[in-house]
């Protein structure tokens, strides 16, 4: 009997630790992998998607952005003209013909392009994002397009330009990419001043953050669904708390005319970032941050690296204020995805999406999937390179990426025994869709 029941135990022993191993997760895949994944992007490919930014645009058009490519600058291996991957969106949008954009070939895209934006109306974007399975799209714009259907795409609008109101002379002086954006920025701040009806700079700060508290409010009226700070281009996402005095000295000293000190201008930006801050928590508004490399030849990794934001995203004052860290922190994802343990911090995949191929994607978001699945949202960063390879073309890449990369990266995971299958389909519709629905209100 003593013998029966120790054999009892030990079997039983035996099973529970067999039962433990078997809920473990394994650092290496199965041979299921492969068919796992193939069932998963079946199901993912049917997932409609909530774009969290992107530029829909025809390329020619002035209002697509408040920033240009400095010319001359480097590109990305993926991102040359030479990437077959463009031709093969095309293919597949359009029926492109040919297997390169060579100066034969790419005039039959061109010219069916240009006759399409001729033609108006809302119908060639939204048959764009229906042909990729794009739901809703932010468009992040200097205003709405009027071939922008408001149902599909949603603004975000810039507003670095109220970093900029004096005279900028150093700050564009500084080298050739500040050169092309600053004067961008002149040009986004008159447009404001002219749709506020402020004729002059107000006389004092407390008439400029008057200005700009309404701007923010206004164009949250015309449809703007966040903000969104470029900042990473200009200086470093570092900001300070500076004391209003010292920003109502430096605005009154230099409101008229004078160059601020590099130290002057800086001081006076991070109180404006404080105000603007405010306005979005007061108006329910979330706000985006560049916070990846950037383009350009003189873009600085070290201020522009999104960590610079942590004593503002962990700031109890702003804990009612959404923030999206656009571009994924790209390179340093891995540190950036620990800001969004925050719960009022998320970050997209965006840029990073097709400046790395969907097999590098897949390790990114495999690990961000692993801690934080609420906070990570999809983002095509649709973007027109040139007269040939637009918006719609990198559409199709960002999507045919992320929805590639993000089943290879549950396959792996369901495979190494993490979660069920069911489990992975709810984590891509989370990525892919409802954690940016829930984020803009349009889903519970
Ligand atoms: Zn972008």
């Amino acid at each position: 009997m003593k013998r029966m029941i120790q054999l009892l135990l030990s079997a039983f022993f035996f099973l529970s630790a067999a039962s433990v191993a078997a809920a473990q997760a394994r650092p290496l895949a199965g041979p299921d992998m492969p068919v796992i994944y193939e069932r998963l992007l079946k199901k993912i490919d049917q997932i409609k998607i909530y774009d969290n930014h992107s530029h829909a645009t025809f390329p020619d058009d002035m209002d697509m952005d408040a920033m240009a490519s400095p010319p001359e600058e480097s590109t990305v291996l993926r991102l040359r003209d030479s990437n077959p991957e463009f031709a093969a969106a095309a293919k597949a949008l359009f029926g492109y013909p040919y297997a390169d954009f060579s100066a034969e070939h790419a005039p039959w895209l061109i010219e069916k392009k240009k006759a399409w934006e001729k033609e108006g109306g809302t119908a060639y974007f939204d048959g764009i994002l229906d042909k990729v399975g794009i739901e809703t799209s932010l468009a992040n714009r200097v205003a709405l397009a009027p071939y922008l259907n408001p149902k599909r795409f949603r603004w975000v609008f810039f507003v670095d330009s109220f970093f900029y109101p004096f005279d900028n002379q150093k700050q564009s002086a500084k080298n050739g990419d500040m050169g092309v954006y600053i004067p961008i920025q002149e040009k986004v701040l008159a447009r404001y001043m002219k749709q506020e009806g402020v004729s002059a700079l107000p006389a004092d700060l407390a008439g400029y953050e008057e200005f700009v508290r309404r701007t923010v409010a206004d164009n949250q009226k015309r449809g703007g669904v966040a903000m969104k700070f470029e900042a990473a281009y200009f200086r470093s996402l570092e900001f300070s708390d500076p004391p209003r005095e010292r920003a109502a000295d430096i605005y009154a000293r230099f409101r008229a005319g004078g160059v601020p000190t590099a130290q002057e201008y800086v001081v006076f930006q991070d109180y404006i970032f404080r105000v603007l801050l405010d306005q979005a928590g007061k108006l329910k508004l979330p706000v985006h941050f560049h916070s990846a490399v950037g383009i350009g030849d003189y873009f600085s990794l070290r201020q522009g690296n999104p960590l610079n934001l942590e004593n503002v995203l962990r700031d109890p004052r702003y804990k009612q204020v959404n923030f999206v860290l656009i571009h994924g922190g790209y390179p340093y994802t891995q540190d950036m995805i620990w800001l969004t343990a925050a719960k009022n911090v998320y970050t997209d995949s965006s840029l990073m999406g097709y400046y790395v191929y969907p097999s590098e994607l897949k390790n990114i978001l495999k690990q961000w999937i692993s801690l934080y699945p609420e906070k990570i949202l999809f983002a095509s960063d649709a973007f027109p390179f040139n007269d040939a390879v637009g918006a719609e073309e990198t559409y199709w890449v960002a999507v045919r990426s992320a929805r590639t990369a993000v089943a290879a990266a549950l396959a792996e995971l369901v495979s190494e025994g993490a979660f069920s299958e069911a489990r992975a389909l709810e984590l891509a519709k989370l990525y892919l869709h409802d954690n940016a629905a829930r984020l803009y209100g349009e889903m519970k």
